[in-house]
């Protein structure tokens, strides 16, 4: 397949590929649509095995990026970039030489954190172009956003909470929490805080034990975890772990945590979730506040804003919940045709606005 060929196939605007022997810069830049806004999107490092892999990834990433920001109601489009190599590679040269590539795009693509890339490399990048979030505090940033993620999530299990029970108080219901990382464990404080009883795993025993210490609640083992006796399954740790193996054990009636990329296979294990009878809240819908924080950030909005923007999650997930049910298609199906819909919404709006060539 062609590079042409692959963009049409996922429907991307742009790709730039950037080069730089010298500071031993590989990096591709995806940006996927900008009906809503401007194409938004983290750097991840990493070493793809080859070229291919990697376009495909930035392909990926930058769709998906489209339709988190659409769900999440942000004026924002969706791009990626990815730069080729182990984190060996990492200099201020080379961030600055990626930071140009970004310049050069003026606005239309912004960069932030992703995997292996952190707040030190974003402001190296911001040395060469202001199209940059995530720097730290000290730059003007708001610094780490699981606070604001894990508030996102946190409603996110409420909404679900009052689709299946009635109410969404989760005072008595239990939660399972695996990966009590960032996410993880900011949204055990705020569910404690609020009376639930609380479940963890995670392969980090000192995690673990800071969780109980400060939140009660017990540990399950991994390989308990899947079928665990609670009301809610939160996954705040890795992608892939809703899948054919694990979905059958599930008995927990509610699927809602933060992590990225929960479906193994989008289309087979959702359908296999939804024939369950099980509520799965799409990830990319209930960790939207993340990019909800990045965006304040881009706006110049105060960290409550970005919380109480994070709050409108809890209708989001409810509606995409009940629109999955009312045309009997699964939730993540759901939630991609309410970012659809908004970006036909918008793209209608501005057509209506274009001066008429007759007057
Ligand atoms: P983190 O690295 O701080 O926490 C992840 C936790 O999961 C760690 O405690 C780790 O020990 C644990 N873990 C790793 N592998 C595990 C396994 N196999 N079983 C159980 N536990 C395991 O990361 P984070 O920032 O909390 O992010 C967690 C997830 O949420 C990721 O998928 C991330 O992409 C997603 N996410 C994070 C944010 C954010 O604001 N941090 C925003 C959106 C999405």
């Amino acid at each position: 397949m062609t590079t042409f060929t692959e963009m049409s196939a996922m429907g991307h605007e742009q790709v730039v590929f950037c080069r730089n022997d010298e500071v031993g810069l590989r990096a591709i830049i995806a940006i996927h649509d900008t009906t809503l806004g401007p194409a938004l999107g983290g750097l991840r490092l990493y070493d793809y095995a080859n070229e291919a892999n990697a376009l495909t990834d930035a392909l990926r990433l930058s769709r998906g990026m489209t339709y988190k920001a659409a769900v999440a109601g942000l004026d924002l489009g969706g791009g990626k970039a990815v730069i080729m190599g182990d984190p060996s590679i990492k200099s201020e040269a080379l961030f600055r030489s990626f930071g140009r590539y970004v310049e050069s795009l003026n606005g239309r693509y912004i960069t932030a954190e992703d995997m292996n890339t952190t707040v030190e490399d974003m402001n190296a990048i911001s040395r060469e172009t202001e199209w940059v979030m995530g720097g730290g505090v000290y730059q003007g940033g708001l610094g780490d956003p699981s606070p604001v993620t894990a508030w996102g999530v946190f409603q996110g299990v409420r909404a679900c909470l009052e689709v299946v029970y009635g109410s969404p108080d989760v005072a008595g219901r239990t939660i399972a929490i695996q990966g009590v990382g960032n996410v993880g464990y900011h949204l055990a404080r705020y569910a404690h805080e609020r009376g639930a009883k609380l479940l963890f795993t995670d392969i980090s025993e000192r995690k673990l034990k800071r969780c109980v210490e400060e939140f009660g609640g017990s540990v399950v083992e991994d390989d308990d975890y899947y079928g665990t006796e609670c009301d809610v399954l939160a996954p705040c740790a890795i992608g892939g772990i809703l899948n054919k193996r694990t979905i059958p054990k599930i008995r927990a009636p509610i699927i809602a945590g933060g992590a990225n990329n929960q479906l193994d296979s989008e289309d087979r294990d959702g359908e296999m979730i939804a024939e369950a009878g099980l509520v799965y809240a799409p990830d990319y819908v209930i960790n939207a506040g993340g990019l909800i924080h990045v965006y304040a950030e881009l706006k110049g909005f105060p960290e409550e804003k970005a919380m109480s923007d994070a709050s409108l999650i809890f209708d989001t997930v409810k509606r995409v919940i009940n629109k999955a049910k009312a045309q009997g298609i699964t939730t993540t199906e759901a939630s991609n045709q309410v970012a659809e819909e908004r970006m036909e919404q918008v793209a209608r709006l501005r057509r209506l606005h274009l001066p008429s060539m007759s007057s």
